[in-house]
């Protein structure tokens, strides 16, 4: 399908800017209407051949630069549950690719020219978003050491405690991306996104842009999404174990139960520099402008990946019971 402007006949997008669909050509607003295509391979505009792989939900003519969603990527078991719209438009997104690197000192000049950026293409990434709610139950012992000098003696007194902890744990939507062209840790970087506008899926909001369904089924990515919750759990309980000098586990144990599962698109703008026979390929969240990628300069030295994301953006609710604790 492909959104036609009324007024014009252009190719109207979503623009972020103004929260709105767009006609560039006229500057129509909300102008467009829905012209449907089933073939996969011919653009609905101009009929021109597209070169397309299979996961493709959405793309770019190249011979009358109009934008096509594939009506069969986007119905049936391919139908998002939630979409994140783009927020960050592509001129705040060159800007903010600016504005990253103009300080590099050894950045190649070309590496932020006009022409170079304006290659930079928006696209909407699948991911599987699980929901768990987690039953924790730890029990151990406990140690606190206090020391003191009395006279030229010295004293040493060890207190045990038997430590119990349940902790009931609602994880809202742990995001896994499911797309095999995206590096993993790169897609887990571009975290935190703020769910609080995730919208019921619309397919205008994917026009202006390309897409990707998902690679892989829920159930097979599924195992990063209960690593990321019992990661989070580990360092929930750890938390509350804080103030011992020492503690022996007796017992921990840890269960999820998935109440939750949904496919959604999260937007990411992709550029991809390439220089030296190198590609040097950038991120930006296409909702909240955080970037990822690393410079031509410093070949070793990735820019962002050292950084780590805080393990409770996704913890909703969280409720800890803490039974007493017995000396
Ligand atoms: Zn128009
Ligand atoms: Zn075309």
């Amino acid at each position: 399908m492909i959104f036609k402007c009324q007024n014009c006949g252009g190719n109207v997008v979503y623009s972020p800017d103004k929260a709105a669909m767009y006609c560039p050509h006229c500057e129509g607003i909300e102008s467009q209407q829905k012209m449907e295509g089933n073939s996969e391979e011919v653009c609905v505009n101009c009929g021109a051949t597209l070169q397309l792989d299979e996961f493709t939900s959405a793309s770019k003519c190249e011979y009358c630069g109009n934008y096509i969603i594939f009506d069969k990527k986007v119905e049936g078991i391919y139908k998002p549950n939630l979409i994140l719209p783009f927020k960050v438009g592509k001129e705040k997104a060159k800007e903010i690719l600016k504005k990253e690197f103009k300080k590099k000192a050894f950045t190649p000049a070309s590496f932020l020219s006009e022409a170079t950026l304006d290659k930079m293409e928006g696209s909407y990434v699948p991911f599987w978003l699980y929901d768990y709610q987690a039953d924790f139950n730890f029990s151990g012992e406990g140690t606190k050491v206090r020391r003191w000098r009395s006279g030229n003696k010295e004293y040493t007194e060890t207190s045990y405690y038997h430590v119990e902890r349940e902790l009931d744990i609602d994880f809202d939507k742990i995001p896994v991306d499911a797309s095999n062209a995206m590096d993993d840790s790169v897609m887990d970087l571009m975290e935190p996104y703020d769910y609080k506008v995730l919208e019921d899926f619309q397919e205008k909001y994917m026009s202006g842009f390309l897409g990707e369904v998902f690679n892989e089924p829920s159930g097979k990515l599924e195992p990063r999404a209960k690593e990321k919750a019992k990661r989070d759990a580990d360092a929930l309980l750890n938390e509350t174990l804080s103030g011992y000098d020492s503690m022996r586990t007796h017992h921990r144990n840890l269960h999820l139960n998935k109440n939750g599962l949904y496919y959604a698109l999260f937007p990411v703008w992709v550029y991809t520099y390439n220089y030296r026979n190198e590609k040097y390929p950038f991120y930006i969240n296409g909702q909240t402008g955080k970037v990822i990628g690393k410079t031509p300069m410093s070949m070793q030295k990735l820019a962002g990946y050292a950084a780590t994301v805080f393990g409770f953006t996704f913890l909703m609710a969280t409720f800890i019971k803490m039974i007493m604790e017995v000396v």
